[in-house]
């Protein structure tokens, strides 16, 4: 990345509001419109820790460490200065392009009453959960015409992968979630492949940030398996869009000391359960605490749900992978 490219991204997060959204609170103003607070980055009694949202930059009394809003990253987080940067455009949200794109899909899921059939066979039930996961559908062939017309070249539509070389809508009758920079696209039909990325990345793990502060994390390999979880009630579920974390989405899960529930599909050929074995392992040597839920023989956690189970008796799931 470019020095430009850095401080538009520093331009876009101002530091003050990149604090309060990480439970930051000001003690009292100290002149000059400078703030000061307790310091998020280490045990703070008194408040040490200021802020100038003039200048988005701060500095602790207590730990003496300082910066901008990247370096409050690297800090927070425990990451280095990319991944700091890729957190943050992940805060940030969607680049205006697939923030337009969502929009556009949400706004037809409702008009199509197959995408909202196919998510009540899967299990999705709630305004709240289709609200949360900002859930839409692709019908196809529209999309390109909404973009061009807002005023999106073809050649941008193209290159996000939004749009096939031969001009058509790259996704098609397809239930879309958004992800960090990324669109996930799950077919409706039986003949098309089920899985779909837009070139690029997959990103690290789903929202993780609302995640990474709880103690105990489920981890899924599904976001139909996230989503009947998160509707049930469990909301420290974590989510790598596969049973294969990247590097990215492995150092999240060890970001902090905290105990994961590997809950991946348990299939007839043994393969989740491999991924489940190896990944374990890793874990552990990151000195995570790990446990294995076992589900009912060819089940994943959202067949589970959609066959009746509930959410006493996926926590009474947990409570044997415990012991
Ligand atoms: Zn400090």
């Amino acid at each position: 990345m470019n020095r430009m490219a850095l401080d538009e991204l520093k331009q876009q997060i101002p530091l003050l509001e990149y604090l309060q959204a990480h439970d930051w609170h000001q003690a009292r103003p100290i002149g000059l419109g400078r703030l000061l607070g307790l310091c998020p980055l280490h045990a703070d009694h008194k408040p040490s820790f200021l802020v100038d949202p003039n200048k988005n930059l701060f500095y602790c009394y207590g730990c003496r460490r300082g910066g901008d809003v990247i370096r409050f990253a690297e800090l927070y987080h425990q990451v280095k200065f990319p991944q700091a940067v890729a957190l943050l455009h992940q805060w940030r949200g969607l680049p205006p392009l697939l923030h337009e794109a969502t929009g556009f899909y949400r706004m037809q899921l409702h008009r199509h009453g197959e995408a909202v059939a196919y998510l009540y066979q899967r299990g999705v039930r709630s305004p709240e959960l289709i609200e949360h996961m900002r859930i839409g559908y692709a019908p196809g062939s529209c999309l390109r015409g909404w973009l061009t017309q807002l005023g999106y070249p073809l050649q941008a539509l193209r290159q996000a992968g939004l749009v096939t070389d031969a001009g058509y809508d790259a996704y098609t009758h397809r239930i879309v979630f958004p992800l960090e920079g990324n669109l996930y696209g799950r077919s409706l039909s039986t003949t098309a492949p089920p899985h779909r990325f837009l070139p690029g990345a997959k990103g690290g793990l789903y929202l993780w940030e609302q995640v990474r502060q709880y103690p105990e994390v489920i981890l899924v390999e599904g976001l139909f398996d996230y989503a009947v979880l998160w509707q049930a009630g469990f909301h420290n579920v974590a989510c790598a869009m596969g049973t294969q974390l990247n590097a990215y989405q492995f150092r999240q899960l060890c970001d902090g000391m905290r105990t994961i529930y590997l809950t991946f599909d348990s299939d007839a050929n043994g393969s989740g359960q491999r991924a489940t074995q190896a990944l374990a392992h890793r874990l552990r040597e990151q000195r995570l605490k790990v446990c294995t839920v076992e589900l009912p023989e060819g089940h994943d956690p959202n067949s589970f749900f959609v066959n009746g189970g509930d959410a006493g008796q996926f926590q009474a799931l947990l409570e044997a992978a415990r012991s």
